[in-house]
């Protein structure tokens, strides 16, 4: 399917984006955590409103929806099971979003570990995993377990290496650090530092990612790897079971680093 969707990174708060999808005069948002850089956009750029995404419930991705929907009556979706009272379409995985005045439809993933029923969008080859999966990182595991977190990764690495990733903030710098800590040795970690430094420096956003580039380079997608073993063996100061406690290992070694 050729699709001529263009993605906007709107920046809110300190460091999170709200995505926002333009194609012929319509728009769609995920995760407005503020309605005011959305609606300024809609207006500059003469958008009309059509849809608003959520991945999950913290406000810094859906507190905006509310003023958004008293200016446009579009459809909010977002995770059934989570606590978001502005939902009109609640979705789970199997299900679809179609957003046909966009000539774009998405299928809902369940993506649970950073909130119970985080949910992610994927379609036209293009990933929106709110705060699971992060550029070179991922989500803290707040309401779920490291099982389901590294489950849920997984389930995103496996789709095709060019989709493309759009995840909910720009953390992509002070992940790498961590991960050359992991894996200094990887030389492909070593060339995405110099691009997204440049990126960075430039103050561009260093997403989209894609699945390719975080498998090559993303410590918590390669627990399987023997150097990343081998570093939370070390970090565990005994040897991991399994590749989840891989996983669980880097997690919390992030949370204190
Ligand atoms: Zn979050
Ligand atoms: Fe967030």
């Amino acid at each position: 399917m050729s699709c001529m969707i263009d993605v906007v990174p709107l920046r809110a708060f300190k460091d999170n984006y709200i995505w926002t999808l333009r194609a012929d005069g319509c728009a769609a948002v995920v995760d407005p955590g503020d309605a005011a850089p959305v609606l300024e956009y809609l207006s500059s750029e003469r958008l009309r409103l059509i849809a608003i995404l959520a991945t999950h419930h913290h406000a810094d991705h859906v507190g905006g929806v509310a003023a958004l929907r008293e200016r446009f009556d579009v459809p909010v979706y977002g995770p059934r099971g989570e606590p978001i009272d502005t939902l009109t379409r609640p979705v789970s995985g199997g299900d679809r979003v179609d957003l046909p005045e966009l000539d774009v439809s998405f299928a809902v993933l369940d993506i649970p570990g950073h909130t119970r029923a985080h949910v992610a969008y994927y379609g036209a080859n293009l990933l929106f995993c709110g705060d699971t999966l992060f550029a070179c990182g991922c989500g803290r595991v707040f309401e779920g377990t490291a099982e389901e977190m590294h489950a849920s990764l997984a389930k995103l690495a496996a789709l095709p290496d060019d989709t493309l990733v759009y995840c909910g903030h720009e953390y992509t710098l002070a992940n790498i650090a961590f991960a050359k800590s992991v894996e200094p040795g990887n030389a492909a970690l070593a060339a995405r530092e110099r691009d997204d430094a440049a990126t960075r420096a430039a103050n561009r956003p260093t997403l989209p990612s894609t699945i390719g580039r975080e498998k090559a380079t993303n410590p918590f997608l390669r627990a399987h790897e023997p150097a990343v073993i081998a570093a939370a063996d070390k970090y565990l100061g005994a040897r991991a079971a399994s590749p989840v406690a891989v996983f669980a290992a880097l997690r919390d070694w992030k949370n204190r680093a």
